[in-house]
């Protein structure tokens, strides 16, 4: 499989984006880049960033476009992102959408492919109320099907729930998420990039969707 990829994986919260993501980085050998998880490192290293993210996060609402775009912006003009990258859980909205698009211009490239990764309710409220993150590390570890080896994550790090696990913010995470987050589907549909992959059954199954996607976006 060709190795430059430049792609986009979006989804409802837990759907799988960065268990997918992770892999698809290894795979092309491009970078795994998480908005979620700039946030939170920013947010544990007391950065100025984390201070302003962590309210909005903590509420289960999006941190402003500009805030967001602004670390995106930096990031994709890091050197290993040059040859590609797997963007998981941005853009979020149809403006971040169109800051994507001006910053990939400016580069004289474009996207691959936008991977909507599609569960039900049912499924996304087990993946998520079973989620842990190791505090050090960042893996994510479910209590059901991927426990963690003892009750701590393999490097040493604490494995705990994050806050915005909790069922109240992830009714409000949902809810972002169908108001806000949900019109890039047809943002992305028209302009061809799209392709919706069926988020259910094991990781590996999924990954196997989703690389079969991408093997038919383009060259
Ligand atoms: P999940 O993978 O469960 O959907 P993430 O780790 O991607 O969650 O994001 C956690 C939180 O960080 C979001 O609920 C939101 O508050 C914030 N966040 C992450 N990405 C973005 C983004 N692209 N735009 C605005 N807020 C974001
Ligand atoms: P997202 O990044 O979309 O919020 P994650 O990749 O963090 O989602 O997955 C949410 C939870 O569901 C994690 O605990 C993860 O281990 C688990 N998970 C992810 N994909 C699957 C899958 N295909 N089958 C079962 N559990 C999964």
């Amino acid at each position: 499989m060709r190795r430059e990829m430049r792609a986009v994986l979006m989804g409802p919260p837990s759907a799988g984006k960065g268990t997918q993501a992770v892999r698809l980085a290894a795979e092309f050998g491009v970078p795994h880049i998480s908005t979620g998880d700039m946030f939170r490192a920013a947010i544990a290293a007391g950065a100025e960033l984390g201070r302003r993210a962590q309210g909005f996060i903590e509420a289960g609402k999006l941190v402003p476009d500009d805030v967001t775009l602004g670390i995106v912006c930096e990031r994709l003009a890091e050197a290993d992102a040059m040859s590609g990258f797997i963007l998981d859980g941005f853009p979020r909205t149809v403006p971040q959408a169109e800051g994507l698009e001006d910053i990939l211009r400016a580069q004289g490239v474009r996207l691959d492919a936008v991977v909507l990764i599609e569960v039900p309710e049912d499924v996304l409220v087990r993946r998520v109320t079973g989620r842990r993150v190791c505090e050090k590390c960042g893996r994510v570890y479910h209590m059901e099907w991927n426990p963690p080896p003892g009750s701590a994550c393999e490097c040493g790090g604490l494995v705990t729930q994050r806050k915005d696990d909790f069922p109240e913010t992830v009714k409000e995470r949902l809810a972002t998420y169908r108001t806000q987050t949900e019109p890039l589907r047809d943002y992305y549909a028209s302009e061809g990039s799209l392709v919706v992959v069926d988020g259910t059954g094991d990781p590996d199954e999924v990954f196997r969707r989703i690389t079969r996607a991408l093997g038919r976006c383009g060259s």
